[in-house]
Formats: C-alpha cells, sequence, structure tokens
C-alpha cells in the first residue's frame, strides 16, 4: 500500500506525539544534543524555538506517515557561514529503509533553497551509517571532506563526514558518481600545491626539458600545456594538437609529474582522454558560453576526471558558478575553480584585473579549492612574486605559473613565463601562511570587497541624488519658491528616522547623514538661485 508521507509545521499539539518521538528514537548516530530522557520542558523549548525561527533562520517540520508523526527534520542556518545551511533530521525507527527520509529530504530542501538565504545546504553523516549516505546521495549531496572530529561510536572510531547539496538540482534520481576513495588529482595538502608548465607545448624537446626541470622542484605537484590556444586574432600560433598529446603524455611517463591541459570542444575531451591527461582546464573564453561549457559538461558525463574551471573573461560571477553546476549536474565531482583575473575598463598594471572578492565569493558559495593563476593575471614577470604572495595571503589552495625553459623565445605568452629556475626562485622567496589565519584573511577579503561595492554605489546614489536636487533648484528658481521649506524637511527626516529604526539603524546616524546631504542640497540650490550659472 503507498504511505502518504508529508511534511507538516510544528503546532502545539503535536507535543505528546514530540514527546513519545524524541524518547524512543535510535540514538546511535544522533547529536548529543537531543536531551534524554526528552522531558514536556523540553518539547516547551522545542515549540518556542520553532516559533520564534520558523522560516527566518531555519524550517523544522514534523514527518507524518499515513497521519502519524514518525520524524522530524530541519534546515538551519549555519550562523558562521554565510549561504550555509545545515540539514538534521530522525526518524522513528519503525520507519526505516521504506524510502521516508529520501522523500524528506528532498521535500525540505526544496523549501529551505525557497525561504531561507542559503545557496548549499550540508549535512554531517558518520560513515559507518550507511542508509544516511544514500539518503543523501539519492538527493544531490555530494561527498565534501571527513571533519575533524572523529567520534567514538558503538566503541569503534567512525568518521563524521561533510556532504554538501548546492541549491540547483533537488532530485531523488540524479545519478551521482561520488568518488570518496583514490588519490585525487587535485591533491589535499596542507601547503597549496603549484602548478606549472609552458604556455604552449611547441617542441617535444621543450616540454620535457621543462617538465624534467620542474619535476626537479618539490612543490611542484602538476605539469601544464596548452595544447589548443585560443588566440585573439587569427594566423597566430595555435597549438600542436594532438601531437603535443603525444609528447605531453611522454613528459608524464619521463617525470611521474600528472598532467593538465585545456580543452574547449568536445573532441578535445576525447583527445584529451586518449592519451591519459590527468586533469582538464576550461579556458577563460570557453566559460563565457554555455553552449559551449554544456557540450563539454555532456562530453565528460560519466568521467569523474578532475576538472578546474577558470573565471570567465568578464567579472560575472552567476556565469561561473552556472559552469559549475553545469559539471556538477554531469556527475563530475572532482572540480576546482581557477582564478585568472578579469578583463576591465580600469586601466591597470595588470593583463587581467584581479578582482580577489569575486574568487572569494565563489569559494565560500561553493566550496571548492581555488587555484590562482598568477600569470594570466599579470601579464608579466615582474609582478608575479608579488601576486603569488597575495594568493597566499588569501588562502589560495593552490598557484598555476607558467614555465617555459626558454621564456624569451616562447610562441605565446612569452612577457609573462619564466625559467624553471626562476620558479624555484620566486617560491622560495614566498611566505605560506597557515591555512587558518589565510581563510580570516579570505573571508576578510570578501567582505572588504562587498563593502567597496556598497560604498561605490552609495556614491552613485548620491550624485543622482544631487542631481535631481539641483534641477528642483531650477524649477524653484524660476517659479520663485523658497530654497528651503522647513515643513516638508522636518516631515522627511521623521519618516527616514522611523524607516531607519525599522532597519536597526539609529537615529542619531540617520539624522547626521540626512542633515549633511540635506545642507548639501541646500547650498547647491542657493547657488542656483544666486548665478544660475549651474
Ligand atoms: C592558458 O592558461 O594558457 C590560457 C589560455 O588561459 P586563459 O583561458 O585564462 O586565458
Ligand atoms: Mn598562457
Amino acid at each position: 500500500m503507498k504511505m502518504n508521507i508529508i511534511l507538516k509545521q510544528w503546532t502545539i499539539e503535536d507535543k505528546v506525539e514530540l514527546i513519545a518521538l524524541c524518547n524512543a528514537v535510535d540514538r546511535t548516530y544522533l547529536s548529543d544534543r537531543l536531551p534524554y530522557p526528552y522531558s514536556d520542558a523540553d518539547a516547551d523549548w522545542w515549540m518556542e524555538m520553532v516559533e520564534l525561527n520558523e522560516g527566518k533562520t531555519g524550517i523544522f517540520r514534523a514527518i507524518v506517515v499515513d497521519g502519524r508523526i514518525v520524524g522530524s527534520i530541519s534546515v538551519e542556518c549555519d550562523g558562521n557561514s554565510r549561504g550555509r545551511g545545515e540539514i538534521g533530521y530522525m526518524l522513528s525507527t519503525d520507519y526505516w529503509s521504506r524510502g521516508i527520509a529520501t522523500k524528506a529530504v528532498s521535500q525540505i530542501c526544496k523549501i529551505a533553497f525557497e525561504k531561507l538565504s542559503v545557496d548549499c545546504i550540508g549535512a554531517k553523516v558518520y560513515e559507518s551509517n550507511m542508509a544516511s549516505v544514500r539518503v543523501l546521495e539519492k538527493n544531490g549531496f555530494v561527498y565534501n571532506r571527513i571533519l575533524d572530529e572523529p567520534k567514538l561510536k558503538k566503541g569503534e572510531h567512525d568518521n563524521l563526514l561533510l556532504f554538501d547539496l548546492q541549491s540547483h538540482g533537488v532530485t531523488t534520481d540524479t545519478k551521482q558518481v561520488v568518488k570518496r576513495s583514490g588519490t585525487p588529482a587535485f591533491p589535499h595538502s596542507d601547503t597549496p600545491i603549484i602548478l606549472a608548465g609552458p604556455c604552449s607545448i611547441e617542441t617535444e624537446e621543450q616540454i620535457i626539458a621543462t617538465a624534467q626541470a620542474l619535476s626537479k622542484i618539490p612543490e611542484v605537484k602538476m605539469l601544464r600545456g596548452g595544447i589548443w590556444k585560443p588566440r585573439t586574432r587569427p594566423d597566430a600560433f595555435e597549438g600542436r594538437g594532438e601531437q603535443g598529446l603525444v609528447w605531453l603524455r611522454e613528459a608524464k611517463q619521463e617525470t611521474g609529474l600528472p598532467t593538465a591541459t585545456e580543452v574547449a570542444t568536445p573532441e578535445h575531451v576525447e583527445l584529451a582522454l586518449k592519451y591519459d591527461v590527468d586533469a582538464l582546464w576550461i579556458g577563460a573564453r570557453t566559460v563565457v558560453n554555455p553552449f559551449s561549457v554544456q557540450q563539454l559538461a555532456d562530453a565528460l558525463q560519466g568521467v569523474d576526471i578532475p576538472v578546474f574551471i577558470k573565471n570567465p573573461v568578464s567579472p560575472d560571477l552567476k556565469l561561473w558558478i552556472g559552469a559549475f553546476e553545469r559539471f556538477q549536474k554531469a556527475g563530475l565531482t572532482q572540480l576546482a575553480a581557477i582564478h585568472r583575473g578579469f578583463a576591465y575598463y580600469k586601466e591597470s598594471p595588470y593583463r587581467n584585473f584581479p578582482m580577489w572578492e569575486i574568487p572569494i565569493e565563489l569559494t565560500q558559495r561553493l566550496n571548492v579549492p581555488l587555484i590562482t593563476d598568477v600569470s594570466h593575471i599579470c601579464g608579466n614577470r615582474e609582478l608575479l612574486q608579488a601576486t603569488a604572495q597575495k594568493a597566499l595571503d588569501l588562502a589560495t589552495d593552490g598557484l598555476m605559473i607558467e614555465c617555459h625553459i626558454n621564456p624569451d623565445e616562447a610562441l605565446t605568452d612569452a612577457k609573462q613565463q619564466i625559467t624553471p629556475e626562476e620558479l624555484k626562485t620566486l617560491l622560495s622567496n614566498l611566505t605560506f601562511r597557515s591555512k587558518q589565519s589565510g581563510n580570516v584573511e579570505r573571508d576578510l577579503a570578501g567582505l572588504r570587497g562587498e563593502i567597496d561595492d556598497i560604498d561605490s554605489e552609495l556614491l552613485q546614489l548620491l550624485a543622482r541624488r544631487m542631481e535631481v536636487s539641483a534641477q528642483i533648484g531650477e524649477y524653484k528658481k524660476h517659479n520663485n519658491v523658497t530654497v528651503v521649506q522647513m515643513d516638508r524637511w522636518k516631515k522627511i527626516l521623521a519618516d527616514h528616522v522611523s524607516t531607519g529604526a525599522d532597519l536597526g539603524l539609529s537615529p542619531e546616524l540617520i539624522t547626521e547623514v540626512f542633515e549633511a546631504i540635506h545642507q548639501a542640497s541646500i547650498e547647491r540650490q542657493s547657488r542656483i538661485m544666486e548665478d544660475g550659472n549651474e
């Protein structure tokens, strides 16, 4: 018989059933936060908490099967990380293994993404709790990492795992290729990893010699080399194609370094896989085009190879996130971001303006490793050292640096490439900070970037306000109206103070800011009255 499974909001009438559920539930995998025995007062606390926070900091539901409350499920905002929520649930033992949890998780995640401002829902689950792991995977949650708090459950060590669900596609039938064992080609390391190699693979000698020199630098963990080069103008060197892949594979065999190359079409993907390239990156010019990104994601469906997604040429965070979503939907789990800077109208010493806040915001939203491609940000050798340091200070997970055995003779990007020897010097001059303090810097840089954006909006608004005020000044002048109209000003200020209070802003702040703005307006209008030359 088909069960009727619904999620319902808690009401005070549910108290007795809540107490019964909490006292009977199997606690093997539950958080110690759930009191035992579960008393009347505990239930009162819960009902009050739910009423206060429902729809604001959390979604709380009873799991009802055929009219009976058999479990509880909630998603609560994470107070420490913006945009993240955490799911928790419990289900009475008699109702396990019937697909109820899977349905409940699917439903609550949909509600949480709609009602709370979260982009990602995390789930903590013990490794041995296979049933819950399956529930999460069926709902599109993807394994993220082991949390550092191994617990002793039933006398044995049990890892607490973190799974994440991004805000797209909450389904119960997404095929997720979750790869939790084996060595991922993007190595997890406490210090940032270095990916180095030439902009383009030019000759067999060039790539083998470069790879050999790089393999002697311990920090270098991966060899990069462009096979197909996107060039701004026609008739420039466009890469060696398939022949280059033969040499790249040879370089890997000679040095043991895993390899990475850029793919822009499904044919590139096919060839790169044929020649055992270990990781692929998607170039900045490709990421701007969702059609191309989708074609690549389709070509990679079911192949769980590491894919590094460069930021699009334009500073468009949504487009960058969209590319991640396309690959995630195709089942790829080993994704990383490459920050290579943005084309920007402002003059700057960089080839591509860094706009650090954008990659920071991306990693906060997506929880993917970040590689900083300092070569394409800088466009010259001089800025590399300082830019690499800045990236490390912001807790980057890796640096991509273009290296060539003879940079001055390089067929592409000659100005920004350095020799393996120069890379060694550059690395020895870097200060690698502890990840912990780096994360603080990264978080702060994201918030500071946000403040800068808000300030710039405030300035634009102020300028617009002054402009409108000047137009009013012109009108008053032609119609012989006085500049200051005290009654109107008093009313405006009182309204602002009251709206400000609703927004949590003090009357002093509102009064001071608006009096200064008003004063500036009066002065501007008075000047218009006096000479009309504005
Ligand atoms: C490259 O890495 O050589 C390259 C072409 O980069 P981007 O896509 O960032 O311009
Ligand atoms: Mn290049």
